[in-house]
């Protein structure tokens, strides 16, 4: 009978390519921590039930993997690295020097509803800079996000950028609680803006920010001007319009980046407190990667107070992206060949030259199935190689073997000092 298992719902395998192509995207990641000073952490991907719900939003702690593993401890899936990196910085790290920028990349677990670009396990490459609460450290987080982007091959990205504190300042003036805050942007971030208005009770307040969520301008100076003059007289709104005035000052310095400002975007996770920005594609509605500040998040950890900044990529729409843009990093890395002793006799000189073409950073499937000539030839082909080495007897003698581009069929007899040279030409 043929086996039926299947992966979890929500849950993938990734196969040669694909996973070729995450790889990739890894590597990009670790780079764009390295040109920037981010320290890798690695942490665990089950942390104490407690840890990960102190305060990762009532979205996601509803949506979390939890369990009861056999020491009848509540424990969970972590759903994002935040609070494990937050575990850290509170403990581990409490008395390293300030700024601390750490860097990490896996898999993380939220029971979403699956859909293209939305998995319940998927990979995020995770950057936190804690201790700093200036503009600079914001550009910083916003500015890395750029590199990697740019250096994966993608093209005409741009970045959504806004502010909780705006909306926050104009609410807590109101008099209204966090709690309804919280909910009024949970439902934003759905783009339920009527539903928002709706928990906002006061007349004045509500028309307030129904007149903050219409604003759109042409370019950020400007969307920003039009924030600032509509929340005059809100001192903490206000200062949260110029703090984005500032990061957006210093990160526009950059030429090749593109941003709008959008004083109606909110994000999922509750623990804001100013600069929040996500990153698009023109060819996808869903977002590549998103952050922006907490500073009140190491607090609720039981840390000193540490402002803090941060986001995280989504590994699985990146690929999604390049995919789309068919950018060159998701395909083969150089060249690849089989190489196909013709006789059993000829295996141990076969394998010799498969390593020496290896070490020369050339990928090689070694024929281990001891077939004849024409059916591995058939299965070079199938698997999309570049090359056939094959090797004969003939002309070993002379130190050659026989190259055959599967491309176009020919095929010639090459001296093995210009192997390598030949196949990477
Ligand atoms: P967040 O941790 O919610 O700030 O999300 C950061 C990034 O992770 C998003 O911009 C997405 O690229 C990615 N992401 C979030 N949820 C999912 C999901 N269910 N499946 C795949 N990627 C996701």
């Amino acid at each position: 009978m043929p086996s039926t298992f299947q992966p979890v719902r929500g849950m993938r395998d990734l196969i040669g390519e694909e996973a070729k192509a995450f790889t990739n995207i890894i590597t990009t990641a670790r780079k764009t921590a390295d040109l920037y000073g981010f320290r890798e952490v690695i942490t665990p991907h089950v942390e104490p039930l407690e840890l990960l719900s102190a305060k990762s939003g009532e979205e996601i702690r509803q949506r979390m993997f939890i369990f009861k593993d056999l020491g009848e401890r509540q424990v969970a899936l972590r759903p994002e690295f935040t609070a494990s990196v937050a575990r850290l910085v509170t403990t581990v790290l409490k008395n390293e020097p300030k700024p601390l920028r750490l860097f990490s990349v896996g898999t993380v677990y939220r029971y979403d509803e699956p859909q293209k670009g939305r998995y319940r396990e998927f990979w995020q490459s995770n950057f936190e800079l804690m201790g700093s609460n200036k503009p600079e450290a914001d550009a910083e987080i916003v500015l890395l996000t750029n590199s990697m982007v740019a250096s994966l091959g993608l093209q005409g990205f741009a970045f959504k950028v806004g502010h909780i504190g705006v909306i926050r300042g104009v609410l807590s003036q109101e008099g209204m609680d966090e709690k309804t805050q919280n909910a009024v942007f949970q439902r934003m971030d759905k783009k339920e803006y009527g539903e928002a208005l709706k928990l906002v009770e006061s007349e004045k307040c509500r028309a307030m920010l129904k007149g903050l969520l219409e604003i759109k301008g042409k370019d950020w100076k400007e969307t920003v001007e039009q924030i600032k003059s509509h929340v005059g007289g809100y001192e903490k709104a206000q200062i949260a319009a110029e703090n984005l005035f500032e990061i957006l000052n210093l990160i526009t310095q950059s030429p090749d980046i593109t941003v709008t400002v959008d004083p109606a975007f909110a994000r999922g996770l509750e623990y804001y407190t100013g600069m929040i920005f996500e990153i698009y594609i023109p060819e996808l509605e869903i977002a590549l990667g998103g952050g922006g500040r907490y500073d009140r998040l190491i607090e609720v950890f039981g840390g000193e107070p540490t402002p803090a900044v941060g986001c995280a990529h989504g590994i699985d729409r990146v690929a999604i992206a390049l995919q789309e843009q068919k950018a060159t990093l998701n395909g083969k890395n150089g060249k690849s060949v089989a190489v196909i002793p013709i006789t059993d006799a000829l295996k141990s000189e076969a394998l010799k030259i498969a390593q020496q073409l290896r070490a020369a950073g050339i990928s090689v499937e070694f024929e281990v199935m001891g077939r004849k000539m024409a059916k591995a030839l058939e299965d070079a082909d199938k698997r999309k190689e570049d090359y056939a080495v094959i090797v004969g007897e003939r002309e070993l003698k002379e130190s050659a073997v026989m190259l055959k581009d599967l491309t176009n069929r020919q095929q010639c007899i090459v001296p093995l000092a210009q192997l390598v040279e030949k196949i990477k030409s």
